[in-house]
């Protein structure tokens, strides 16, 4: 007999006096704690509590428990203002608490995921069964905020607070043996005998049972151990949401249960109304909308079953790599024996590190190593279903090989450049078939840097671009289509940044002060630090093409100091000299310090610069350039714009982004410092839609 039905849950009689509440959101995959789930179960906490019953069982018809909240409501909810936080809080607290008060006991059977707000769910039961491929946790901290549905609370008495913490503070799902050890399960068992075991346990403690001792030992407070604040030494200033937890839990362990409670709520809250929580949820969705994205691109697409890297340096070497590791074989050619060599090795090196890491058998790397075939002839090009064109960043070279290539392979097969700065439509100039080309610009490391822009020439097909979309993806990697212009996406915006750091040399400041208010800023590396990793002669190619596609505003005031580093024979961390100099100490550790020669190349000092200055100076530049990049479509959605940033440059997270930064102080704000450093030129000048916007009030997201 059905005792309630609602569009998120059902409530089922079931016999011997217990029911089922069975989660099976309408129209969606997977369960989530959205509105009209709390609503739901609110309903349903009505019956339940008006009827004479000896347990209730908590379960889902769907392949995963809860997934958890549902991310997409918390932009809205967030922005909608402190009052309307507490309410949804209360509401969802108010009906876990109900579930946990009912006059008799519950069960939750876990099978998949029950993640955030759903094994909050499940901890306000009073016993947890969880099929053997179950993974339960609290990934809040990831979103920059922490549990709100009474889950740092209810954790901390059920396991204590030194390992509710390190469930808190990773934010990582936990395997159901692991969870069982932790004592957030009670039992794990098959999937196929989960809903039976936990019938039966439901019988048992029905049956005299300590579920009422267990209830009251789980709302008692906790002490606090020794050495926990200690924590905090380790955590990342930066990101809040940590720390904060930390300091929640601390202050409510000892607390009387409803009181900890509302730590945990006034947390969750001032969390939720923060810059950083905006951030991360909104990459956290961008992430999402991406993957959608690129689904749709890719649709139709006909599978890569062979391909082919033209070049078998730093990045054809990744690339076959990659491809090979993914299970798709891969020509590699070069016109350089050594270069095969060197790239067959760089391979193995790198199988070799998973295998001492144990996530790699030597069986695997065999397999993966004979998917690659090195070659210094055509031969076998004609079966090759996409070939990625990776030699030298010359257009002649490029030019010429993408042309022989073109006449080999067969009438289907895409052909694809991984050039970082030269037009697709240049290159497809001197194509028969321009419409079945593209590009595909991966980031170094191949293997570890997660984005790819495939590029849309002006020629290129819908066919062509899905099947490169859909081998990017094959590859593990995130693709983002972007359109053609010098730098196309990450580059482009890159070098302003860039630029505003050369206008900095050259009004006196100091490179290493600079990397540390930009690093303290939040990117993994400064400027000066991240031109010698890339290479200053790389740098300053590609710098170069940037002020030829954009001189109104990428030109610079005399020679730039990276142009004058190189002249001197400075090419970066490759040959040991650049900003600064590198070597090695008598332990062989490496080591790094400011060169000399780069610090007299800093122009005379004028006025003082504030580490404000420094910040805006070389960021407004590369906020405005994305801002340009999608208004003239370079990029279809600030969602992609931002993941780009992100996944290619690493764009601090926690900063969600160049749109989601500029989102984050306020478009008036930002306006307003873009105002005060006006006078170094274009790349500082608001745009006539930025300005649109301003008085609009539309936003970028
Ligand atoms: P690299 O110098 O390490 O390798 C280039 C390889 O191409 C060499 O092994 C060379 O022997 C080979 N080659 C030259 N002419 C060839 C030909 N006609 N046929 C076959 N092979 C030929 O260069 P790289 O850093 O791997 O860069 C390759 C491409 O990738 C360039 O277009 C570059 O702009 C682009 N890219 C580089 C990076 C990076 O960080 N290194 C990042 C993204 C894109």
């Amino acid at each position: 007999m059905t005792l309630y039905q609602g569009q998120a849950l059902r409530l089922e009689m079931l016999g011997d006096g217990f029911a089922e509440l069975v989660l099976d959101l309408d129209g969606s995959s997977v369960n989530k704690l959205d509105r009209a789930t709390l609503a739901d179960l609110c309903a349903a906490l009505e019956v339940l509590e008006h009827t004479a019953l000896r347990g209730v069982l908590v379960r889902s018809a769907k392949p995963a428990f809860v997934v958890g909240a549902d991310v997409s409501e918390f932009p809205a909810l967030f922005e909608a203002g402190e009052g309307a936080l507490h309410a949804w809080l209360e509401q969802a607290l108010d009906s876990l608490g109900r579930l946990e008060s009912l006059p008799y006991p519950s069960v939750a059977a876990i099978n998949g995921f029950a993640l955030g707000g759903g094994l909050e769910l499940a901890l306000a039961t009073d016993y947890r069964v969880l099929a053997e491929e179950a993974r339960v946790g609290l990934p809040e901290v990831t979103l920059g905020i922490c549990p709100g549905f009474g889950g740092t609370v209810r954790l901390s008495r059920l396991v204590g607070v030194a390992d509710a913490l390190d469930w808190l503070l990773e934010g990582k799902p936990r395997k159901a043996g692991a969870a069982l050890t932790a004592g957030v399960a009670d039992r794990v068992v098959a999937p196929e005998a989960l809903r039976q075991e936990a019938l039966e346990l439901l019988g048992e403690v029905a049956e005299g049972g300590d579920w009422q001792a267990r209830r009251a030992r789980k709302r008692r407070p906790v002490a606090v151990p020794d050495g926990i604040a200690a924590r905090g030494d380790t955590l990342d200033p930066r990101y809040p949401a940590p720390q904060a937890i930390l300091a929640a839990v601390q202050t409510h362990a000892g607390l009387q249960f409803a009181e900890a409670l509302q730590v945990e709520r006034e947390t969750f809250v001032a969390l939720a109304r923060g810059p950083e929580a905006a951030s991360l949820v909104g990459l956290f969705l961008a992430d999402q909308a991406v993957r959608k994205q690129a689904r749709r691109h890719a649709e139709g697409a006909a599978p890569v079953r062979r391909a082919a890297v033209l070049g078998a340096g730093i990045m054809g070497g990744g690339i076959a790599y990659q491809a090979a590791a993914s299970g798709t074989p891969i020509l590699m050619k070069d016109i350089r024996a050594e270069a095969l060599d060197l790239g067959m090795r760089t391979a193995t090196a790198q199988l070799d590190r998973q295998i001492a890491k144990g996530k790699l058998s030597e069986a695997q790397k065999a397999a993966i190593l004979e998917r690659v075939t090195p070659t210094l002839d055509w031969q076998g090009f004609a079966e090759v279903d996409l070939l990625v064109e990776a030699v030298v960043e010359r257009a002649d070279v490029k030019a010429a090989v993408l042309g022989e290539a073109e006449g080999l392979l067969a009438a289907d097969a895409v052909l694809a450049s991984n050039t970082s700065t030269i037009s697709i439509d240049r290159l497809a100039e001197g194509l028969k078939h321009p419409e079945r080309f593209c590009g595909m610009h991966f980031f170094n490391p191949v293997p570890m840097m997660p984005l790819v822009e495939v590029i849309r020439g002006r020629h290129t097909d819908e066919a062509t671009l899905a099947r490169t979309v859909a081998f990017a993806q094959a590859l593990g990697k995130t693709p983002i289509v972007v359109g053609d212009c010098p730098g196309f996406l990450v580059n482009r915006v890159l070098f302003p940044y860039f630029n505003g750091f050369n206008r900095l040399l050259q009004n006196g400041v100091d490179f290493e002060r600079i990397d540390r208010v930009m690093e303290a800023f939040g990117w993994p590396m400064g400027p000066a630090y991240l031109a010698d990793v890339i290479g200053l002669d790389t740098m300053v190619h590609a710098d170069r093409v940037l002020q030829a596609g954009y001189p109104a505003r990428m030109g610079h005031d005399g020679e730039p100091v990276m142009e004058q580093l190189l002249a001197a024979g400075c090419l970066g961390q490759k040959n040991g000299r650049g900003f600064y100099l590198y070597g090695t100490d008598e332990q062989g550790r490496r080591q790094r310090e400011p060169s000399a020669e780069a610090r007299a190349l800093l122009g005379t000092p004028g006025a003082e610069v504030s580490d404000q200055d420094i910040v805006d100076r070389l960021m407004i530049p590369l906020c405005l350039e994305t801002v340009r990049c999608l208004e003239d479509g370079i990029v279809a959605s600030a969602a992609e714009a931002d993941m780009g940033l992100v996944l290619g440059l690493g764009f601090p997270r926690f900063r969600g982004g160049a749109l989601r930064y500029i989102q984050n102080q306020g478009l008036a704000e930002f306006a307003a410092r873009a105002r005060r450093h006006a006078h170094h030129g274009g790349l500082y000048q608001l745009t006539d839609d930025f300005r649109a916007r301003l008085h609009s009030g539309q936003r970028y997201h």
